[in-house]
């Protein structure tokens, strides 16, 4: 049983990792931008409402957010555990988690930062753009994305570090070798 946060600037490739890391600890990966991203393309109102902040780089508000995170925290099968990946993202978000977890008698085993240059990540969200054609892959908006993650989501991380279980990983270099990072670095904790 873990239950565990993956945190990480744009582009670090946080997605990637926490799929291969979910299927190896046989816990579900939970992307708070999948379920965002899902919802964009069924056209759902929830996905109408979180298009105009994605567009823009921007976050999608709490009242929105937290209400999905809730929602999908109580599913059956986060029962085993999760790893959640993009969320939180802002202090506010983590007192939000923290009282669900709380309402559960649940509590966080680790919390994995994945640590990146801007300018190596702004190389490669470029890259991707021309693959996927994600919108919200232009340069304008991923230096946009990259200050919101400086200005809010790494005093998230230093909250966690606080409280002694953040453990940071290297994100530059091949998606295996990361993967191997990742798994040493949490083996260590023996968090899992
Ligand atoms: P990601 O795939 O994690 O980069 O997320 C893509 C976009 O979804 C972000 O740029 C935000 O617009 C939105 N998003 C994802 N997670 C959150 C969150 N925890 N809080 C607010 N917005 C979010």
């Amino acid at each position: 049983m873990t239950r565990m946060l993956i945190i990480g600037p744009p582009g670090s490739g946080k997605g990637t990792q926490a799929d291969r890391i979910s299927g190896r600890l046989g816990v579900v990966a939970i992307s708070t931008g999948d379920i965002f991203r899902a919802n964009v393309k069924g056209e759902t109102p929830l996905g109408i409402e979180a298009k105009k902040y994605m567009d823009a780089g921007d976050f999608v508000p709490d009242s929105v957010t937290n209400n999905m995170v809730r929602d999908r925290l109580s599913q059956d099968d986060v029962e085993n555990g999760f790893l959640l990946d993009g969320y939180p993202r802002t202090t506010a978000q983590v007192d939000y988690l923290d009282q669900i977890l709380a309402e559960g008698q649940q509590e966080l085993d680790v919390v994995l930062q994945l640590t990146a240059d801007d300018e190596e990540l702004v190389a490669r969200l470029l890259g991707r753009a021309k693959e996927t054609g994600r919108s919200d892959d232009n340069e304008a908006v991923i230096r946009h994305r990259l200050d919101l993650y400086h200005e809010q989501t790494e005093v998230v991380v230093a909250k966690y570090a606080e409280r002694g279980i953040l453990t940071q990983v290297d994100g530059i270099g091949g998606i295996d070798e990361v993967t191997d990072r990742v798994l040493a670095a949490i083996e260590a904790t023996k968090a899992v």
